[in-house]
């Protein structure tokens, strides 16, 4: 995406260029691509009322690249006085959150927004890596990001409620976003499909909306942007990467070569499925609150008793009821 020679102008100003941007097959500067990013991202906002300016909006941290991206986009377009920010610890061999995220600590005490910082171990009682293995003992066949995806989500939207914040942010990217709707349209759960749409209907009144700001903005992007911001990372890949269920995997290598060959694939497809559930919102809307777990009392899917999280940790012989004690929820550094 960066430009290898010089002397090429901006598409929009003339300044020297630094980027080629491959789906709108534009050279910019490095002003007008930053500006592009983020007027991408407030439109995307606005179009789907992500949130509003006197909304408290908790943002998921994870120290690298896109959560940098996403809280340097919302400081312009949002009001740091109404965030908070939440990083979850999962508890991954050489693969300390924390010790990535210095960044986030010194941006939330400068800017006066509360850090909660939350570990698998006092949420669940297990570091992620020792749920991997009690499942290996066991031998199941459960990904590791299955355990991490659900936990994490589970702390996020608890988190919020109890706090009050009326969204959650992720920076999930584009390049995510096509994974999961393409993953779910395969599999023909058109009910996951609508409901992790930012206007799907939300069918229990202990979920808080989580939205995806970046959910437009490509990956090589936001890694574009953050250089060009000057920020400095070391992005270690998780260890766990190569367990990714193997439909993502393949999926992501599919849609990286497909956008290779076709550029702006991904977008139009994301635009397609934006349409595709519009049309599903009213049958969707009209269905039943979701029921709740009998075990730790959170939503759970139509004509299940336990929660996704509650059955992974009793198919792991785990007793204790997932959950944040007050202490937590007090846990925050400033
Ligand atoms: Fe979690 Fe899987 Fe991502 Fe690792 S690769 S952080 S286990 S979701
Ligand atoms: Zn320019
Ligand atoms: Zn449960």
């Amino acid at each position: 995406m960066l430009l290898q020679k010089s002397g090429v102008r901006c598409s929009e100003c003339g300044k020297e260029a630094v980027v080629f941007q491959r789906h709108t097959g534009r050279a910019l500067c490095r002003e007008c691509f930053i500006n592009d990013v983020v007027s991408r991202v407030r439109n995307e906002v606005n179009r789907f009322s992500m949130f509003g300016a006197k909304d408290n909006v908790l943002v998921g941290v994870s120290g690298g690249k896109d959560s940098y991206v996403l809280i340097d986009v919302l400081f312009k377009i949002h009001d740091p006085g109404r965030m908070g920010f939440v990083l979850i610890e999962e508890g991954i061999p050489d693969y300390g959150r924390l010790e990535q995220a210095g960044w986030v600590k010194e941006l939330a005490k400068d800017s006066g927004v509360d850090l909660y910082v939350i570990s698998f171990k006092e949420y669940v009682g297990y570091s992620l890596k020792e749920l991997v293995d009690l499942s290996r003992r066991r031998g199941l066949k459960v990904s590791p990001c299955t355990y991490c995806g659900i936990t994490r989500r589970r702390i996020m939207n608890q988190l919020a409620r109890e706090l009050g914040f009326r969204r959650v942010l992720t920076a999930h990217t584009l390049d995510d976003e096509a994974q999961t709707a393409l993953m779910n349209i395969l599999r023909g759960d058109l009910l996951r499909l609508v409901q992790g749409h930012p206007a799907g209907p939300l069918l229990s009144p202990l979920f808080v909306r989580r939205v995806k700001p970046l959910r437009k903005v490509y990956e090589v992007e936001v890694a574009t942007y953050a250089y060009l911001k000057g920020f400095v990372f070391q992005e270690r890949e998780c260890p766990y990467i190569q367990e990714m269920p193997s439909l993502r995997a393949q999926l992501r290598k599919y849609l990286y070569r497909l956008e290779m060959e076709a550029p702006g694939s991904l977008l139009r497809f994301l635009e397609r499925v934006d349409e595709l559930v519009h049309g599903l919102i009213p049958k969707y809307s009209s269905l039943p609150e979701l029921p709740r777990c009998v075990r730790c009392g959170e939503p759970t899917a139509y004509g299940r008793k336990y929660c996704k999280l509650c059955e992974l940790l009793m198919e792991l012989g785990i007793n204790k009821v997932p959950g944040l004690r007050e202490e937590f929820t007090l846990k925050h550094t400033q």
